[in-house]
């Protein structure tokens, strides 16, 4: 017999008739795109949602990188952490500054405590990712850069609906982001989101975002095409409606494999005290690299795909370079697997996928 095909996640497929009845919006208005009355009111509804300042939304989470770090005046070193996703260290190269690599803790975040050896006269801005939804420790890195005059931006693109310290984790650091890709907890098919409350720089993100346009014959400063679209903006509002129920969802299934695995010798979820994730991802970390690939192989006998996120570690990439210590990083990405999680998956398919896992490690 055919076995379905688990991915490790499956985008959020939004309801047709809300959706058709927003593009039957667009087609009577004809009009498509440049900040159009739908990117409004989804711009609108994010920033409710999450109880934050309006944000931008934008064409994808890599823009929304880049935009920061340029709207910010980030120049020469940026020091940031070596697991994430490849955009958080290209879009600091594509931008022509120096990527810092510094090691991650157990939370699987940058480790603030090794931060200040790191910085250099050259040294502008810390960039640092919330990894899997789970929030670094701000406190330790705000501190820091307020210590030093630098700049904090987090990328926070796995973070819808987590909250530090009670608050909208979007709400910590210079700038935070966020990615609408599909595969992401919520999602607009292709888009991103940047946070920020300082009104200097909202204006510059506002110019970079649209060309550097400042009314239709003017141009104040280099920008760049950083719009979405009044379709994904429709697919966004939509997707925005279920947001709570595919929290709940997530919440449920990282509790259950909580349970599950407990007892054992692989290294669960460690949040940080002062965050409540959002579950977006469920890793784990086995006791070495043999071992992960091992349960990788015996997952995808039976048609289950679990990911090596992340690997290869950001510090590895042909086009950087690092002089600092990444052992812990080294030992997590490689032992690392992110399990199937996704918006109602399955009670069996759960537990078939951890009694895989616990057999073979
Ligand atoms: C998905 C992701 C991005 C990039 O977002 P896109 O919307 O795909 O451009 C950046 N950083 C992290 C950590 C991500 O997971």
């Amino acid at each position: 017999m055919e076995k379905t095909f688990i991915p490790v996640t499956k985008p959020y497929i939004p309801n047709r008739k809300i959706l058709d009845r927003y593009i039957d919006e667009v087609w009577e208005r004809q009009w498509f795109t440049n900040n159009g009355p739908l990117l409004q009111e989804y711009e609108t509804q994010l920033g409710k949602a999450l109880g934050t300042e309006r944000p931008f939304v934008v064409g994808n989470g890599t823009i929304a990188l880049q935009i920061a770090l340029k709207a910010l005046g980030i120049t020469g070193e940026v020091i940031t952490t070596p697991f994430s996703y490849v955009a958080t260290t290209s879009s600091i190269v594509w931008e022509g500054m120096t990527p810092v690599f510094v090691d991650i803790d157990d939370t699987l975040n940058i480790d603030p405590k090794q931060i200040e050896a790191s910085i250099t006269e050259k040294t502008s801005a810390i960039l640092a990712t919330h990894c899997f939804g789970n929030a670094c420790d701000i406190e330790a890195i705000d501190a820091i850069a307020k210590k030093h005059g630098l700049k904090v931006i987090y990328d926070a693109s796995h973070c819808y609906g987590t909250t530090y310290k009670g608050e909208s984790i979007f709400n910590f650091g210079d700038v935070s982001t966020l990615s609408l890709h599909a595969t992401k907890l919520v999602h607009s098919i292709e888009g991103g989101a940047i946070f920020c409350s300082d009104e200097k720089v909202m204006e510059q993100i506002r110019l970079m975002r649209n060309f550097g346009h400042d009314g239709p014959e003017k141009f104040t400063g280099v920008g760049i095409n950083g719009k979405n679209s009044e379709m994904h903006a429709a697919v966004g509002l939509t997707v925005l409606k279920d947001a709570q129920k595919i929290l709940d969802s997530r919440k449920e299934i990282s509790l259950k494999y909580n349970e599950l695995l407990m007892g054992t010798d692989i290294q669960t979820p460690v949040i940080d005290p002062n965050c409540v994730s959002n579950y977006s991802y469920y890793p784990v970390v086995f006791k070495n690299e043999e071992v992960a690939l091992q349960v990788k192989a015996k997952l995808e006998e039976e048609n289950i795909q679990p990911r090596r996120y992340f690997y290869p570690l950001l510090s590895e990439l042909d086009y950087v370079h690092t002089s600092n210590d990444m052992s812990r990083s080294k030992h997590v990405s490689s032992s690392i697997l992110c399990l199937p999680i996704f918006y109602n998956m399955p009670d069996d398919v759960q537990l078939k996928i951890v009694e895989i896992v616990k057999q073979n490690s």
